[in-house]
């Protein structure tokens, strides 16, 4: 043991890292969820003059599950997004797919085997073709067909007469917030938990871009995975402090430790408090779908700061129409009441894998088609987006973000584009910026910010691009440290050529709702963050503190 773990033992912490997968920082007690017995599927054998029964047990519970799936379908519309409530429709496709029937019946014809049996065969065949295929995004979906695979089986038990349920809506709702821990969660589970008593996740599996990470950032939910032996190392009801943006989780952490965070120790209510703006100092919210907008004027954003609009497609699995994205950047538009919407063109490659693009598997995706390159490449795509975006800016002002550029003539050239593809439509207020998350864009603000009318510091891809360290890989997360001087000369070389030009200049990475960096932030010139909404009131109340700061450096 470290000296360090020694001492932090000795305070009576324990902390952990994993992989974060969806923003923010919860507290409260760990409220363990175990696999329960709905994995087991009872196999026997059944007489030739069974099969017709057998057959009509097997396409009365696909029905049912369909039918269960269409009220999961109904409340995530409801409770999160439309789009997520496709990862359901995704699931009802899986049920009704004719395939599945078919193999079955087959089976249960061929086997002499029940209903259950044949189903869980077929649908097992399914999961292990996934599973072998060496691609990320598929191994994701295969915890798909595991969660349709439980809701079928459910039925069969309720057809059988027995109440128990698989599934933890039905479990007892604790009354605290708690952080879940569970060894993996299906995307069902996940919803199922009420948003209001859950301050975060914890699991053991499922990768950043799993279904239930998505759906953990669609809720505002923190997460963390990737955590080993997580049931030896947490009892229930222990505290956890877990940090969804850097992928750290403090057990029962000490006093000390949570003075660090001032809005904690009341999460579940109070994370969906805000505070009062701060005079001179901006906080925007980061959005990831059009739904999230509510949230953002919930916690009285002054305006969004980033709007991911990649999700929109990755949820969706798919290119969305001209006409789809309209819909959703007007309503983000209309929400907000001409307060600023930047919305950043679709930043697909790299970690946000864009299957739906049919591209080539790349070795090295953080360095490949990705960002800027990709849009470069993808003229369509981004005229689509342009056309989107210049008729929803008729609803109010819209800042266009280019993500991953690298240099001026890279931004100039994809500005073009897009003004080329806008021509003759009835457009509002657009203006043009850049994300500055490539050291060299960075090493050269100036020139960016001659042609450019904003930036936007992407710290999260920032830190990794200039240390050279994976901001996904757990192993290499102890290196994923801002705190150094290379960081800070590079944020202070550009908020000091966006003063020499006249140029807003914001930080939509997560640190700026972090308090440990905020001060510093400031003191390097930032003076206006975009942040998950749930951190906007934690980033005012410690911009507020660190306000002396700054207004000294303003009036000298
Ligand atoms: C960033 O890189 O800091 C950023 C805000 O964008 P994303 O996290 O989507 O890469
Ligand atoms: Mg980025």
């Amino acid at each position: 043991m470290t000296a360090k773990e020694q001492e932090q033992n000795q305070a009576g912490e324990q902390r952990l890292k994993g992989i974060p997968v969806s923003d923010g920082i919860a507290c409260g007690p760990a409220r363990l969820i175990f696999r329960d017995s709905g994995e087991y599927v009872a196999r026997y054998s059944v007489g030739k003059e069974d099969i017709p029964q057998e057959i009509t047990r097997l396409r009365r519970a696909l029905q049912l599950a369909a039918e269960m799936l269409d009220g999961v379908i109904e409340t995530v519309e409801k409770r999160i997004s439309r789009a997520h409530a496709n990862i359901f429709q995704a699931q009802k496709m899986i049920v009704l797919d004719e395939t599945l029937l078919h193999q079955a019946e087959a089976l249960i014809r061929s086997k002499l085997v029940n209903a259950e049996a044949a189903c869980v065969e077929v649908l097992d065949a399914f999961e292990a073709r996934l599973l072998e295929v060496d691609d990320d995004y598929l191994k994701d979906r295969a915890s798909d067909i595991g969660e349709v695979r439980r809701r079928i089986l459910e039925m069969f038990r309720r057809e059988r007469g027995e109440k128990e349920s698989a599934f933890p809506d039905t479990q007892e709702v604790p009354d605290t917030p708690c952080i879940v821990v569970a060894e993996e969660l299906l995307p069902g589970e996940a919803v199922s938990f009420n948003a209001m008593n859950t301050a975060g996740f914890l699991t053991e599996r499922g990768g950043a871009a799993s279904h239930v990470a998505i759906l953990a950032r669609g809720m505002g939910i923190p997460a963390i995975s990737g955590v080993k032996s997580l049931f030896q190392r947490i009892k229930p009801g222990d505290r956890l402090l877990l940090n969804g943006t850097t992928g750290e989780i403090i057990v029962n952490p000490a006093r000390p430790t949570l003075n660090l965070y001032p809005n904690l120790g009341r999460v579940g209510t109070v994370r969906l408090q805000t505070a009062p703006p701060v005079q001179g100092f901006q906080v925007l919210a980061n959005i990831n779908s059009s739904a999230d907008a509510k949230l953002a004027r919930q916690m009285d954003a002054e305006g969004i700061g980033l709007y991911r609009t990649e999700f929109e497609f990755i949820v969706n699995d798919r290119i969305l129409t001209e006409e789809e994205q309209y819909e959703r950047y007007a309503e983000v538009v209309k929400e907000m009441e001409g307060r600023p919407v930047h919305l950043r063109l679709a930043d697909l490659g790299g970690d946000k894998a864009a299957r739906f693009l049919n591209l080539p598997r790349e070795e090295n995706p953080a360095l490949g088609y990705r960002g800027a390159r990709l849009l470069l490449g993808q003229p369509a795509l981004l005229a689509a987006q342009a056309r989107a975006i210049a008729r929803a800016s008729a609803h109010g002002p819209i800042h266009v973000i280019y993500p991953m550029v690298v240099d001026e003539q890279q931004f100039l050239r994809l500005r073009a584009l897009f003004m080329s593809s806008i021509m003759g439509i009835p457009a509002g207020e657009i203006r043009h910026g850049v994300m500055f998350e490539v050291p060299a864009a960075c090493v050269c603000a100036k020139n960016i910010l001659n042609v450019a009318d904003f930036g936007s510091i992407g710290s999260n891809d920032l830190v990794q691009y200039l240390f050279a360290v994976d901001r996904d890989n757990g192993l290499v997360s102890k290196d994923y440290d801002p705190d150094r001087p290379a960081f800070w000369n590079t944020i202070g070389h550009v908020t000091a050529a966006a003063k020499e030009l006249g140029k807003p200049v914001s930080l939509c990475g997560e640190m700026g709702g972090q308090p440990q960096y905020l001060p510093k932030l400031i003191a390097h010139g930032i003076r206006c963050v975009s942040v998950s909404p749930r951190l906007i009131g934690l980033a005012r109340i410690t911009a507020k503190r660190g306000a002396a700061l700054f207004q000294k450096e303003e009036r000298n």
